[in-house]
């Protein structure tokens, strides 16, 4: 039979308790809860970490954004595409991180893959990837024609022993990437930020830091991993906490420069909407001015992590994601299903997602959360894991 594999795959995804399915919310964004199948639930799922989805101002500047510039860029950037609200929206995000330049992509994920194709041209290229990095990254790195070897999860000591390593080798003049997540998508915990940064620099690398679940989250106005040092190139979706779409790349003029001619990820794709960026330039204010948006992350998280049983493992961290750890794929599910009947939405993460037997509930907790949303989310979970 042609492609048999496709019937095999999903039967086994079955049965390994790691089968997945779409599941349709049928409710305009209304603050936390979402509606499934006709019932509503609380959502501890959403990257709407700052709780601007939904923004009467954000709303309105794209409603702004589409009668001065129409629904589609309707080219690529190269062509005709690139229009005064993505240039307004690129130097608004260079003075937010103090870079000299920036580039817009309509996915994160496109903007992973241009980056390591473009720095990986050819086998002089090493990459150092955080074994935890986005699957995005993974792909972009192992689609390149660099090498690319991986230290494991925040292990500065292990990374300083295989930069040495290709120092020595008679490479020294290669060019070295090293590369991580600001905040780490699955556990929520930061990257090493100073000693990568300090590393890259001792060693003649770069720091390429993608900063999904930092920007708007981290740093006092929000502007991720470069409150902490400065990041070579930083890399940031504006699907999570910005509450639009699309991503940039904050960089110098040489690789800027050397984007716009050769990558092409950039070149043949269609810029993303300039509604959509007319929207994400309002977003970036409010999330600059709107302090508290953060605070209240602070504040619910702290109390969160004072309301769970003792006998629960948390990951403690500072961004607005926090996983507690069940190990095996057939619990965690067991889990979250018991939530879902008490009306909470929080998805069980399991391989490959994460590696094998760490299996986990991520609960994300957002500036919209309040505390008695808490309060109900820790009650639950103590009942549903005792
Ligand atoms: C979500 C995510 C991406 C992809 O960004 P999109 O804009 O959703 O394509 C890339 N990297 C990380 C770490 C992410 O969490």
């Amino acid at each position: 039979m042609t492609f048999d594999f496709i019937r095999t795959d999903v039967e086994e995804q079955k049965t390994k308790f790691r089968y997945r399915q779409l599941v349709c919310n049928s409710m305009a964004s209304q603050g936390n809860e979402i509606v499934i199948k006709g019932k509503s639930y609380l959502n501890f799922s959403s990257n709407d970490y700052l709780g601007l989805n939904g923004h009467a101002q954000i709303n309105k500047a794209l409603q702004e954004g589409v009668d001065k510039f129409g629904t589609c860029a309707s080219s690529s950037s190269l062509v005709t595409g690139y229009h005064y609200a993505h240039q307004a929206l690129e130097e608004d995000i260079c003075q937010w991180l103090n870079k000299p330049k920036c580039l817009l992509f309509t996915s994160g994920f496109s903007a992973n893959l241009a980056l390591f194709h473009a720095l990986g041209k050819n086998e002089h290229s090493h990459f150092y990837l955080d074994k935890l990095s986005h699957a995005s990254m993974i792909d972009g790195a192992y689609q390149s024609k660099a090498k690319v070897k991986r230290f494991n999860h925040n292990d500065i000591d292990q990374l300083a022993r295989l930069l040495t390593r290709t120092d020595h080798s008679a490479l020294a003049s290669s060019n070295k990437l090293i590369a991580s997540e600001g905040v780490f998508s699955m556990d929520g915990c930061q990257a090493k930020v100073l000693q990568l940064a300090q590393l890259a620099k001792s060693h003649h690398a770069w720091l390429y830091l993608d900063d999904a679940h930092s920007i708007g989250v981290i740093g006092n106005k929000g502007q991720g991993s470069n409150s902490f040092a400065n990041i070579d190139i930083t890399m940031a979706t504006f699907g999570k906490a910005v509450a639009t779409s699309g991503a940039f790349l904050a960089c110098d003029e040489n690789l800027h420069e050397y984007l716009v001619n050769f990558s092409r990820h950039y070149i043949y794709s269609t810029a993303m909407s300039p509604a959509i960026a007319w929207a994400t330039k309002k977003s970036i204010a409010l999330i600059q001015a709107e302090h508290w948006r953060r605070e209240k992350i602070s504040e619910l998280s702290a109390l969160f992590g004072a309301l769970l049983a003792d006998n629960i493992e948390l990951v403690t961290t500072q961004s607005s994601i926090h996983a507690i750890i069940i190990g095996d794929e057939k619990k965690a599910l067991m889990v979250s299903e018991k939530l879902k009947s008490q009306g909470i939405w929080l998805t069980a993460i399991r391989p490959p997602t994460v590696a094998v037997n760490s299996s986990r509930l991520r609960v994300t907790i957002c500036a919209n959360h309040n505390t008695k949303d808490i309060k109900y989310l820790a009650e639950c979970i103590n009942k549903a894991i005792a």
